[in-house]
C-alpha cells in the first residue's frame, strides 16, 4: 500500500471525479460520521450527491446542506474503502471551495477563513499567540481557574475548550547545529504550530536524518502548507501558499522535501492537482510533488542498521492523512517492529479518525469528542503505555484524550521512537518508552 515515490495526479474535473462513484455504498462503514449517525447525508455517498446537486444547480448551498459538508472530517477513509477509486478528498475540497467562492458560505466559515489567513502563514503572530499560551499554562492562573471551576460556571464548552488546549513546549524549535561532513541534503517543512507544540519531534527528525547522512535545510522562504485553508474552502489562498512553498523548496535543490506532519504532507503531495490549471506553476508543482515525502516513508527506505532497545508497549494510531491521504501504512509499523523492546499492539480500528481533523475538534466539538472517546476505549483495551502516531493534530487530540481519562500514557511521533532507538544504540543503553 505504501507509496514509494510522490504521486503525479492527472488533472480531472469535479464532474469526472463525481462520475466515478457508482453508489455501491462500500464506503459507508468506513465513514466515522456515518457510523455515529447512520444518516445517508452524513456519509461519503450522500455528501457526493449533495456536492453534485450543488454543482449542477439542483440544490442551493443552504446552511443545512453545508452543515453536512462541515461535519465531514475530510479523513478520506472513504477513499481507501472505495473500489472505484473515487477521489473524495478532492470532491470535498471542491464542494467547499464552490460554496465559498459563490459567496454562499455561512458567517462562521468566513470567520474561520479570515482567522486562518491572518495567523497561519505569519510566524511572528503565531509565535506571539503561542508565547501567550505558554505563559498562561505555566502561571498559577491556570491552576486557580481549574480549581475554582470558574469557566465551567460560565460555559461548559469554554471549560472543555480550556482543558483540551494543547500543551505548548517549554521552548520553540530552533534550527540545531548539524554534524559537519554530511554530503546529502534534504529540505524540511517547519510548519505552523509544530515548532511551538512539538519542537522535540522536529529535533528528533533532524537527528534521525543526520544519522542517515543527510544535512537538513530549512528554506527561509517556506510558509504554511495551506492544508487548513484548502480544507476550509479557501482554495485561492491555499494556491498562493503552494506557489510560495514550491519556489522555496525547489530553489533549495535537494534530494527530497521531508514532512513530519501527515496532514501537511498530504496536501503538499497534491500541489500538482491544486495548480494543474496554472500555466506558470503546473510543471514546477509536478516536480515538487515528485520529491515530497513523509519522513517515515523516507526513513523506511533506508538501512537503519541494528537499533538500540526501547522498552515500551506501543499502540499505533494511523494518521488519516498518512494512511488514507498518502497511502502510507506499513512504513511506520516496519520502523517500530525493527526496534528491539517495542511490543506493538494494534488498535481495533487504527485507521479510524481520532476526531482531530485540523480545526474539526474546535468547530465540531460534539462529534470530535464522540470519536475521541471511542478511540481512547480502543487504546485502553491494548494496555499500551505509548501511543505513536504521525501528525501533530492527532498528537494533540490523543493527548487531550489521555488527560481526560487521567491515563499515564505517553503520546509520541513514530520518529521520536526511532530517535530513541538510535540514541540507545549510540550510548549502548536501553531506553524506556
Ligand atoms: S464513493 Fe466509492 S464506495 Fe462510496 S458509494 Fe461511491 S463508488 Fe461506492
Ligand atoms: S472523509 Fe471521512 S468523514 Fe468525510 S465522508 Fe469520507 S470517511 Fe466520512
Amino acid at each position: 500500500m505504501d507509496a514509494t515515490v510522490g504521486h503525479a495526479h492527472a488533472p480531472t474535473t469535479l464532474s469526472e471525479d463525481i462520475a466515478r462513484c457508482v453508489h455501491c455504498g462500500f464506503c459507508l462503514q468506513a465513514c466515522p460520521t456515518y457510523i455515529e449517525l447512520g444518516m445517508e447525508t452524513d456519509s461519503p455517498r450522500g455528501r457526493i450527491a449533495l456536492i453534485d446537486a450543488m454543482s449542477t444547480g439542483r440544490a442551493q448551498p443552504t446552511p443545512a446542506l453545508l452543515g453536512h459538508l462541515d461535519l465531514c472530517l475530510q479523513c478520506r477513509a472513504c477513499e481507501t474503502a472505495c473500489p472505484s477509486g473515487v477521489a473524495f478528498g478532492r470532491i470535498m475540497e471542491e464542494g467547499r471551495a464552490m460554496a465559498v467562492e459563490s459567496g454562499a458560505r455561512p458567517q462562521s466559515w468566513a470567520l474561520r477563513i479570515h482567522a486562518m489567513r491572518q495567523v497561519l502563514p505569519h510566524p511572528k503572530r503565531l509565535g506571539a499567540l503561542m508565547a501567550g499560551l505558554r505563559m498562561y499554562q505555566r502561571s498559577p492562573v491556570r491552576a486557580i481557574i481549574r480549581r475554582t471551576g470558574v469557566l465551567a460556571r460560565v460555559s461548559a464548552d469554554l471549560d472543555a475548550a480550556e482543558r483540551s488546549l494543547p500543551e505548548v513546549a517549554s521552548a520553540s524549535f530552533v534550527q540545531p547545529q548539524q554534524p559537519a561532513g554530511l554530503t546529502k541534503s534534504v529540505a524540511m517543512l517547519t510548519g505552523c504550530v509544530m515548532p511551538h507544540l512539538y519542537s522535540r519531534t522536529h529535533e528528533a527528525t533532524v537527528r534521525v536524518l543526520n544519522r542517515l547522512g543527510y544535512r537538513v535545510i530549512f528554506p527561509e522562504a517556506q510558509t504554511c502548507c495551506g492544508a487548513l485553508n484548502l480544507h476550509g474552502g479557501d482554495r485561492v489562498f491555499a494556491r498562493d501558499l503552494a506557489r510560495r512553498n514550491i519556489d522555496a523548496f525547489l530553489d533549495a535543490n535537494v534530494e527530497a522535501v521531508i514532512v513530519n506532519s501527515a496532514g501537511c504532507g498530504s496536501t503538499m503531495k497534491e500541489y500538482d492537482h491544486l495548480l494543474a490549471g496554472d500555466v506558470r506553476y503546473a510543471e514546477r508543482a509536478r516536480q515538487f510533488t515528485s520529491i515530497t515525502k513523509d519522513v517515515l516513508e523516507f526513513v523506511a527506505e533506508h538501512d537503519l542498521g541494528a537499533l538500540g532497545e526501547v522498552r515500551a508497549t506501543v499502540t499505533y494510531q494511523d494518521s488519516c492523512h498518512l494512511v488514507h491521504g498518502q497511502k502510507v501504512a506499513t512504513a511506520p509499523r516496519r520502523i517500530m517492529k525493527a526496534i528491539p523492546g517495542i511490543d506493538l499492539r494494534e488498535l481495533a480500528a487504527p485507521d479510524r479518525c481520532c476526531g482531530s481533523a485540523g480545526l474539526y475538534n474546535l468547530v465540531q466539538r460534539k462529534m470530535a469528542n464522540q470519536l475521541l472517546s471511542t478511540k481512547m476505549d480502543d487504546v485502553a483495551a491494548t494496555s499500551a503505555t505509548v501511543i505513536a502516531t504521525a501528525n501533530p493534530g492527532c498528537m494533540m487530540q490523543l493527548e487531550a484524550g489521555v488527560r481526560q481519562r487521567d491515563m499515564r500514557t505517553r503520546v509520541v511521533h513514530v520518529i521520536e521512537l526511532l530517535d530513541e532507538a538510535m540514541s540507545a544504540r549510540e550510548s549502548g543503553a536501553g531506553g524506556v518508552g
